[in-house]
């Protein structure tokens, strides 16, 4: 069977890709296995030489990979572009391998004895990555653990499998070996595949909240090492005194980059006494402004949904919350062009407690929620079951270190739209926002992808 692939801002065919049926994806991981022995014994240095081949052919081609991102996802190419870098970025923090994989050493832990703790690599690594971001979330992976000297085997979003491929193709032309790194494709039944295999050590999963949760525990269950990054509803705190240009700014990008289709989206804005008065307007006007089209197109603004299906969600979550009581500023309006579009929405007076304050809906829809105080806009933020990102705008130091201090999220702004670590910081939320307990990226994977051994040994003195 094959994976068709369409255009979201056409709804043309882009391409097919091969359905992996679950034998297909055990001969994958049979592969892997085989090529781990050698790959593994592969001094780290010539492996972080790799990744540094990989780094540069991914420079010579981001290009080229920005547009098969923009088209497959829907994201303006200018977002296309910021992906693409930041996944540069995380094999260039794995060209780091040799630092980063040092072990600890400790002479005569007893007379005649010492002791060294050295970090050993764990065998075959599954990916598994969401549409939203093709090529900077298997990019937050692949490279780590393969520099740590595990071969990897990734099974991206069947939304977005094209941008997949091409990264695996740059990273046979930059001379990787055969075996260490290859895609599979398809959904719940590969992922089922994979996760139950018995010889893959260990599972990366970003995705949804419920798949994640349900993922986690099968891992666990099938003994394999995990980590689930899963959904997000973030909050941004805009204090009176915070009400600016540059917030403004932050705002908007962090509300409709994306087509809010990131788990750092600003979905819900908190504005605290009479922020709102004067930040609501402001809004309104800038995404007004927003021009809708295809992401390819450098004056656009705003790209389509991925998908009819996605789109349809998202207007049904726009549909109850007409009838919930909050009053609409802006209202999606007419779509340019026969594709999954949809202009920005944003609702004013929302209740903390309706389901557009609560959850996830993963499109350009704002919500506004008046708060009096600080200490209630964080009441209501810490109320989520999520805790993903937040952010504070405010030029008040005080108010930027209580919310620093009390606000529940794993990635915290201060006056800052998309908190998103660089490639050697975790990245990951906390609460619902992930299952398991190491990050992506960062000292976190190095963690996560290797295995700490400790070696004792007495010589006759
Ligand atoms: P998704 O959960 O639908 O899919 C994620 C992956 O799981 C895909 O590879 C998909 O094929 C697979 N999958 C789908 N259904 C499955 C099932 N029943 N059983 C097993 N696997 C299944 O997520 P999505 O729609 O592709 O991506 C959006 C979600 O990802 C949002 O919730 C977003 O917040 C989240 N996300 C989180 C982070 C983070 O860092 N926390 C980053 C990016 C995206």
């Amino acid at each position: 069977m094959n994976l068709t692939v369409l255009d979201p801002a056409t709804r043309e065919v882009l391409g097919q890709v091969r359905a992996s049926a679950p034998s297909d994806c055990a001969r994958a991981v049979a592969a892997a296995y085989d090529a781990f022995d050698s790959w593994s014994h592969v001094p780290v240095v010539e492996r972080a030489r790799h990744m540094f081949r990989w780094a540069d052919a991914l420079e010579k081609r981001k290009e080229d990979l920005a547009v098969m991102v923009s088209r497959e996802n829907g994201k303006t190419i200018v977002d296309a572009r910021a992906e693409v870098r930041r996944g540069i970025e995380a094999v260039e923090f794995a060209c780091g391998m040799p630092s980063l994989m040092m072990g600890d050493a400790l002479g005569d832990i007893a007379r005649g004895v010492d002791c060294v703790s050295i970090r050993k690599p764990l065998g075959v690594c599954v990916g598994i990555t969401p549409f939203n971001f093709p090529s900077m979330i298997p990019l937050w992976m692949a490279p780590i653990a393969l520099a740590a000297g595990n071969t990897f085997v990734l099974k991206p979003s069947p939304q977005t499998p094209l941008t997949a491929e091409m990264l695996a193709q740059i990273a046979r032309d930059s001379g990787m070996p055969d075996g260490i790194f290859s895609v599979v494709h398809g959904g719940a039944d590969a992922v089922e595949a994979l996760i139950g295999h018995p010889e893959v050590a260990a599972i990366s999963f970003v995705g949804s909240s419920a798949i994640a949760r349900v993922e986690q525990e099968r891992a666990v269950a099938n003994h394999k090492r995990v980590q689930a990054l899963g959904g997000a509803k973030n909050f941004l705190i805009v204090m009176p005194d915070g009400v600016s240009a540059s917030t403004l700014e932050a705002v908007m990008s962090s509300a409709f980059g994306g087509a809010g289709q990131r788990c750092l989206a600003g979905s819900v804005v908190l504005a605290v006494g009479d922020a709102g008065d004067r930040f609501a307007p402001m809004l309104v006007d800038a995404a007004r402004n927003l021009k809708l089209g295809r992401g390819t197109d450098p004056s656009v603004g705003l790209g389509p949904v991925v998908s009819d299906e996605a789109l349809a969600r998202i207007q049904g979550y726009v549909e109850r919350a007409r009838t919930s009581g909050a009053t609409v500023l802006l209202d999606g309006g007419d779509a340019p062009m026969d594709g999954s579009f949809l202009a920005p929405v944003i609702f004013d007076g929302v209740n903390p407690k309706s389901e557009l304050a609560t959850e996830e809906i993963f499109g350009p829809v704002l919500a506004i929620v008046r708060a009096a105080t600080l200490d209630e806009a964080i009441r209501i933020a810490n109320r989520s079951r999520y805790g993903n990102a937040s952010s504070i705008f405010t030029n008040d130091g005080g108010s930027a270190r209580e919310f620093s201090a009390r606000i529940e999220a794993g990635m915290i702004g201060v006056n800052i739209g998309v908190a998103a670590p660089m490639a050697f910081f975790p990245f990951g939320g906390i609460k619902d926002s992930i299952f398991g307990d190491l990050r992506c990226h960062g000292k976190d994977a190095v963690a996560f992808y290797t295995q700490q051994r400790v070696i004792i040994s007495r010589w006759p003195q």
